[in-house]
């Protein structure tokens, strides 16, 4: 028999009282559902354990109201209530006999307690770390004391609810056990406060009793963060984290070790492009201790795993991003279908779900988040209907995504490209400055339809309307993208800017296309305000171009706070030299620069520059369908991805994957953009809700 060169990451684990049947371990990440939607939550959950991922944990878990994250929809267990809806995702995971992990949390200063209004705690007096008018107050021995109990308590009541795992959690700068232990936010004189041994009591304690409370049948993990990254000043790895380790080593049943604080913890491939990244911060915890160790940062490929298990770095492989690009990726690896796995590109979509509040979204994965609310499967889809044939125009993310699974479902496919390589924005993208694992999307589908024999890809193929017609396939998918407009309309202007046209004026578009550009200093002026400014200017700045980057924004690509990235893109920004102009609109474009005025009244700028780079809006390019259209002569006809609405490549790949799913489905359920949703229940008698 021919041996799997990666058997030893299906090798059983013992966590204390509990053995994971393998050593794929989902570990806890938010989804934007939470207790808002526990039904949706635990189907994300459910298929990470179909996946074959032997742990699967859920997302923070507040404990009490003292600890509210409202708006943001986390897990909750502030009493006995909300067990039931805890106890769908248990169920669910033990159904592919997976084990489930809770991960426990009082956020400290990092909750303001929104909903329940109640005080905000920390070691010291502090402010609340999100922007809201309030303080923190430093815990007495009763808030303490308070503290203790409600942590015992949610452990119990996790034991209650199915957990097999149950975390003590000291990461991300959001959790008290952390603030305790970082010397520059407790400046405490009493037994918590002063010496490490001190600071470190607290944390000692809620393992010490949770292990008490619920140890006999569940195991306690430690999530602990060894590193900051900050220097001094910060937990350093080499420093008080190894002391951590080296004082609490045999204390909790599992050590799930990262660098903190999310930005860190989840940093994007633009950012840190080596899949694997916080391993050098981690490696030292193993030799410490006996317990089993886990550790992530973007793990995704077998050979990794396999060296890290065998070099006695961690005995658990986890991972968050890449359970949410490909929850079967354990049963991908198990079943040698290595080139199958859809690699996380490191692109924090999913995090700015959570960072808005809403449902779990991945660019890769376009059923993430759609389990329970749409019945979509990863892995799974339904089998064609009475048509024979389609056509994709366009193999951009949502004609690819599209085509790939009208093939899966048995459609003979035909898929026409203009360009000479396939791909579109991802591909284009993928090669500007930190961008190049985006590249993954186009590959993943391209070899998955070079895997099928009834799927025809035509490159360098133009299609009008007269060419569809000739080719007679009656089911159109019209996957034509998007271009950058050139007229300054963006948003916040609806008309187009005053232009000298001696001023050469280039769109991204351009930049991707390679075009060269005139001597001088490039203005480029960002009125998108998403992520593409900010990596063309960096790209030129770096190619030796004297860049200015002009902006309506108070600072530099706003929306990039969601991906976690914003303070670096500034950064990056201001070490290369990029002159940065923020809060300035574009007022006119002159034969020698451009003319800012600032978006609060009064002052002018004037910015001497030799070519101008205009970030705005793009424009539907949706000729070829609206000629289509006109004939009427198709039997189905469809505007998918970016020609139909501009957004993220996730939000196309998304696009492309429902119209594929829905294609000769019931019209009812496409007429509602059909999807379930969890409503809030009235039949609730005023004496349960007591
Ligand atoms: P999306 O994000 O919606 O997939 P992209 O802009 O990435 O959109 O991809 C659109 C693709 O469609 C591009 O690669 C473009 O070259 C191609 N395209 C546009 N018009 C046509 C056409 N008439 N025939 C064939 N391909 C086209
Ligand atoms: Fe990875 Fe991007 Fe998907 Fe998140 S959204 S899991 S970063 S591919």
């Amino acid at each position: 028999m021919k041996l799997n060169p990666y058997d030893i990451l299906f090798e059983p684990v013992k966590i204390g009282p509990v053995t994971a049947p393998n050593r794929f371990y989902q570990v806890p990440h938010c989804t934007g559902q939470g207790h808002l939607r526990p039904r949706a939550d635990a189907a994300v959950r459910k298929m990470k354990a179909e996946g074959g991922w032997g742990v699967v944990c859920n997302q923070e878990t507040e404990i009490h109201p003292t600890s509210d994250l409202t708006p943001f929809p986390e897990s909750r267990l502030w009493d006995e209530k909300d067990i039931p809806a805890l106890r769908l995702m248990t169920e669910a995971v033990h159904e592919h006999g997976s084990l489930a992990g809770i991960e426990l949390v009082h956020n400290g200063n990092h909750a303001a307690n929104l909903l329940s209004r109640a005080p905000a705690f920390a070691p010291s007096d502090m402010s609340v770390d999100v922007l809201y008018p309030k303080q923190a107050r430093a815990m007495d021995k009763t808030d303490i004391r308070n503290l203790r109990r409600w942590h015992r308590d949610a452990a119990r009541r996790s034991k209650e609810a199915g957990f097999d795992i149950i975390y003590v959690y000291a990461g991300h700068r959001m959790t008290l056990p952390q603030h305790f232990l970082l010397p520059d936010m407790n400046d405490r004189s009493d037994e918590y406060g002063g010496s490490l041994e001190n600071r470190v009591r607290l944390i000692r304690e809620l393992i010490e009793e949770t292990k008490e409370e619920v140890g006999d049948s569940c195991a306690v993990a430690f999530r602990f963060a060894v590193e900051e990254l900050m220097g001094v000043g910060g937990m350093q790895g080499q420093e008080e984290g190894r002391a951590v380790v080296e004082m609490l080593a045999e204390l909790p049943d599992l050590w799930d070790v990262n660098v903190s604080d999310w930005a860190n913890d989840s940093a994007t491939t633009r950012f840190e492009p080596k899949d694997g990244f916080q391993i050098e911060h981690i490696n030292f915890v193993k030799e410490l201790t006996t317990k089993p160790v886990v550790g992530t940062g973007r793990i995704t490929s077998p050979d990794m795993m396999v060296n890290l298990v065998n070099k006695g770095v961690l005995d658990l492989i986890g991972a968050a991003r890449p359970s949410i690009a490909d929850p079967f990726l354990p049963n991908k690896i198990k079943e040698g279908r290595i080139d199958e796995i859809r690699e996380c590109i490191g692109c924090n979509i999913c995090v700015s779900s959570d960072n808005h509040g809403v449902p779990i979204r991945c660019t890769q994965n376009p059923t993430m988040g759609e389990e329970w609310r749409r019945k979509w499967h990863p892995e799974k889809i339904e089998t064609k209907g009475a048509a024979e044939a389609a056509l994709v125009v366009g193999a951009g993310p949502a004609g690819l995504e599209c085509a790939m699974q009208l093939a899966r479902r048995g459609y003979e496919v035909t898929i026409a490209e203009a360009r000479d390589a396939a791909g579109g924005r991802a591909k284009l993208e993928s090669e500007l400055l930190g961008l190049r694992a985006w590249k993954r999307v186009s590959d993943n589908r391209l070899y998955d339809l070079q895997q099928r024999g009834n799927v025809n890809l035509y490159l360098e193929s133009d299609l009008s309307a007269d060419d569809v017609a000739e080719l007679d396939i009656p089911n159109v998918f019209i996957a034509t993208g998007a271009k950058w407009r050139a007229d300054g309309i963006g948003r916040s202007t609806r008309s187009a800017t005053k232009r000298d046209l001696n001023m050469p004026v280039f769109t991204p578009d351009d930049i991707m296309d390679q075009t060269e550009l005139p001597d001088g200093p490039i203005v480029i002026y960002d009125d998108e305000q998403i992520y593409i400014a900010g990596v063309i200017a960096q790209q030129l700045a770096a190619a030796g171009h004297d860049v200015h980057f002009a902006t309506p924004a108070a600072i530099v690509s706003p929306w990039t706070e969601m991906t976690l990235e914003q303070d670096r893109i500034q950064r990056a920004l201001i070490t290369a030299g990029v002159g940065i102009h923020t809060g300035r609109s574009l007022a006119e474009i002159t034969a020698n620069g451009c003319r800012l005025d600032c978006v609060y009244g009064g002052v002018e700028t004037r910015v001497p520059c030799g070519a101008v780079v205009l970030v705005t809006e793009r424009t539907r390019q949706t000729d070829l369908y609206d000629d289509l259209l006109k004939r009427g002569t198709l039997a189905h006809l469809e505007l998918i991805g970016d020609a139909a609405s501009p957004g993220l490549i996730a939000d196309a790949v998304f696009d492309g994957h429902r119209a594929a799913r829905g294609f000769e489905g019931d019209p009812a359920e496409q007429d509602a953009a059909y999807f379930r949703r969890e409503l809030v229940s009235l039949n609730n008698t005023v004496e349960a809700d007591q």
